[in-house]
């Protein structure tokens, strides 16, 4: 038989010890059946070399799951940044702070917007719903919000999505199979999404305020993330009225869409986009 030689370092170190672990003694009726370990003195101390390993074995399990924990919270995090799906990108510079202010409206909507950040970071759910003229920022406040939720450090994930540059990726999808962008992409990514933003919904109709009726896949759609959502909470913009809404899709997806609402109406401000054009 061969023998082990320990090194000499180690032969100073560790001294069998003539206890026995309690732990790994006992034999129980329908238990593994464990052989009774000698415990060891190593480094002054009394340990069963067994205990030692198990316990090892659980940090080490420990720090494996917090490091994919991290991971799954960075990727919730980046998907705001990543997946996001916007009709130009200046909308990537909106913040609360650069939403300039000059009217009565614009403060009030501002500050209910703010004031809806802090209840949805506490844990409230509801739909914000931001509705009114073109150009009033409806856009800018609704990336501006999920952009603070985002960088608020919870562990939620946020995606904007412009509905019509949406719908056109999806109708592209359908004639090119090696496109990722399948109406099933979008249906899964926004069903997971803890806060989704819905930009300028009703525009990718290319209809606005006719009675084109919204066509069955973009429907299907958001009929499809309205089911899923139903516990989430949506962010909406529009420039159509309710009434516009009811026409051109299908009632129950406007009724969920609606569902538990915090209305911003815009009607007195103008287009701010206009406002560096001095005629
Ligand atoms: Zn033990």
């Amino acid at each position: 038989m061969e023998k082990l030689t320990i090194p000499e370092t180690l032969q100073k170190n560790i001294t069998y010890h003539s206890e026995v672990c309690d732990r790994h003694t006992y034999i129980k009726a329908g238990q593994e059946i464990v052989k009774p370990i000698q415990k060891m003195v190593i480094d002054g101390e009394l340990v069963c070399p067994r205990c030692e390993l198990e316990q090892g074995d659980r940090k080490l399990q420990a720090a494996t799951q917090k490091e994919y924990d991290e991971y799954l919270k960075q990727k919730k995090y980046n998907t705001f940044y990543n997946r996001s799906i916007l009709a130009d990108n200046t909308i990537l510079a909106a913040t609360l702070e650069n939403y300039h202010v000059e009217h009565q409206e614009e403060r009030k909507n501002k500050q209910t917007v703010m004031e809806s950040i802090s209840r949805l970071k506490n844990g409230q759910v509801f739909n914000l719903i931001l509705q009114g003229n073109q150009g009033a920022g409806k856009s800018h406040l609704a990336y501006a919000a999920l952009r603070e939720l985002n960088e608020s450090g919870l562990d939620i994930s946020c995606l904007f999505v412009n509905v019509e540059s949406m719908m056109r990726l999806i109708k592209d999808s359908f004639n090119n199979k090696e496109s990722r962008y399948s109406e099933n992409y979008f249906v899964e990514l926004m069903s997971e999404a803890d806060y989704l933003a819905l930009d300028d919904i009703g525009a990718e109709t290319g209809a606005i305020g006719t009675d084109k009726i919204a066509t069955d896949f973009v429907q299907r759609v958001l009929y499809a993330i309205t089911t899923t959502r139903q516990d989430k909470t949506t962010l909406i913009t529009t420039n159509l009225s309710s009434e516009t809404l009811f026409r051109m899709y299908d009632k129950k997806l406007i009724s969920r869409l609606f569902r538990n609402p915090k209305f911003v109406v815009f009607k007195e401000t103008k287009d701010k986009r206009m406002n560096n054009i001095p005629f």
